[in-house]
């Protein structure tokens, strides 16, 4: 071990229940600013400044659906809702980028949105028919090749049959006639097994969107909108072949927030869930296409930095862990002022060891070690390790 460098997302619930949840001013951020806010000067009484801050949130909404030509649709609300509180990860990174790249957005854009967004009410059962449907897709386009098979081979023995009879001599006309009457039946039954096809190319098309929506969906994590796991190791995969290819640094921090239990002990689950939110995004502020950030598990977070060197990922890592030491959260359900959240992390040169594996149990090890030395640090893992 060398020394020390010491120092959101959605619930993805149902749009009717989202929108019930906000209508009684409960959601997304109206949450998290409480838990986010320093003490301010109290003004009024809390009542007065929860409607203020809903009467707010409407004008705004309202704003936004008017500045960018949006119908007034639930879609339209929920997604400028999960924009504007920051209640969704996803949605407000993509509207983002959509207003730089673009300046507006638009109706059709944010349905593709909600497409992708309904990807996570995908169920095993759901799954399960859907696996079902393209085994069924398959198990057609089979028969049907089949079937073209048999009647090309029908079609030419008939052929050799009546070439037979014309060699033969004789009266050409009525086997003349018949090789009409067999090609026209060849051309009718060619059309219907591509009609067919047609049909089952289409279907498997969009099983294979709704395939990819699923696989998706089962890359992320519900409860922040980060990536979870899963999707990390693949993340992980990648980034090492492009590290290699480009000759880059590469880095990997692994990030557990302190004595989470006790925030759950103490506040409630509910709470609990929320400084996960907020946490998860903190981190994905610091995200972008050379620096991933993913939901590992629990309350633990896994981050990927290409091309920053591990001693410099360990200064991003504490810019953020700094940045959440130094807040007063408060828990909104009773306006209790929670005790300073933190986190700990361990940091870990992915190229200097045999294989990422390695690497990661060697950035675990520096987190465990933060964690015995007090918590609230990142650590850079020594490369013998
Ligand atoms: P340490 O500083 O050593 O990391 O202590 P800790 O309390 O953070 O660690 P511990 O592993 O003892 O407890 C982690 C807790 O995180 C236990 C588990 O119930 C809670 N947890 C895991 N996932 C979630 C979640 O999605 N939501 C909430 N609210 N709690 C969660
Ligand atoms: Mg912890
Ligand atoms: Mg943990």
């Amino acid at each position: 071990m060398t020394g020390a460098t010491s120092s959101s997302a959605s619930p993805q619930h149902g749009l009717t229940d989202r929108l019930a949840r906000w209508a009684r001013g409960l959601s997304g951020k109206v949450e998290e600013s409480e838990e986010e806010e320093e003490q301010r000067p109290r003004t009024g009484t809390a009542s007065n400044r929860e409607i203020n801050r809903r009467r707010q949130l409407y004008g705004d909404i309202g704003d936004f659906l008017f500045a960018h030509d949006l119908d007034l649709t639930p879609i339209n609300f929920s997604v400028a809702l999960d924009y504007l509180t920051g209640a969704n990860i996803g949605v407000e990174k993509a509207i983002r980028a959509v207003m730089m790249e673009r300046g507006k957005i638009t109706n059709s854009w944010i349905e593709s949105v909600a497409a992708e967004q309904r990807a996570d009410e995908i169920t095993p059962e759901s799954l399960a028919s859907m696996l079902d449907k393209v085994e069924e897709n398959l198990g057609q386009f089979t028969g049907l090749m089949h079937e073209s098979r048999n009647s090309a081979k029908d079609y030419g023995a008939a052929l050799q049959e009546q070439a037979k009879d014309l060699a033969a001599g004789g009266d050409s006309e009525p086997v003349l006639s018949r090789l009409v009457g067999l090609t026209r039946s060849m051309v009718e039954k060619t059309r219907q097994v591509e009609s067919q096809l047609r049909e089952n190319q289409k279907q498997t098309q969009a099983l294979k969107s709704s395939l990819e929506t699923a696989r998706r969906a089962a890359e992320h994590d519900h409860l922040t909108g980060l990536p979870n796991r899963r999707a990390f190791e693949g993340v992980l995969r990648e980034e090492l072949t492009l590290a290699q290819e480009q000759h880059e640094t590469l880095s990997v921090a692994f990030c557990d927030i302190d004595h989470f239990k006790n925030i759950n002990d103490t506040h409630g689950h509910d709470t609990g869930d929320r400084v996960l939110k907020f946490v998860a995004g903190l981190l994905a502020k610091i995200s972008n296409d050379r620096c991933h950030v993913a939901r590992h598990g629990g309350e633990e977070f896994v981050m990927l930095f290409r091309g920053k060197t591990a001693a410099e990922t360990c200064e991003a890592v504490d810019g953020v862990r700094e940045d959440l030491a130094n807040r007063s959260l408060v828990n909104r359900t009773n306006g209790e002022r929670m005790d300073r959240v933190s986190f700990s992390a361990g940091v870990a040169n992915v190229l200097a060891y045999e294989d990422p594996r390695a690497a990661l149990k060697a950035a675990d090890r520096a987190l465990y070690l933060a964690k015995e030395h007090g918590r609230n640090r990142v650590y850079l893992a020594a490369e013998t390790d």
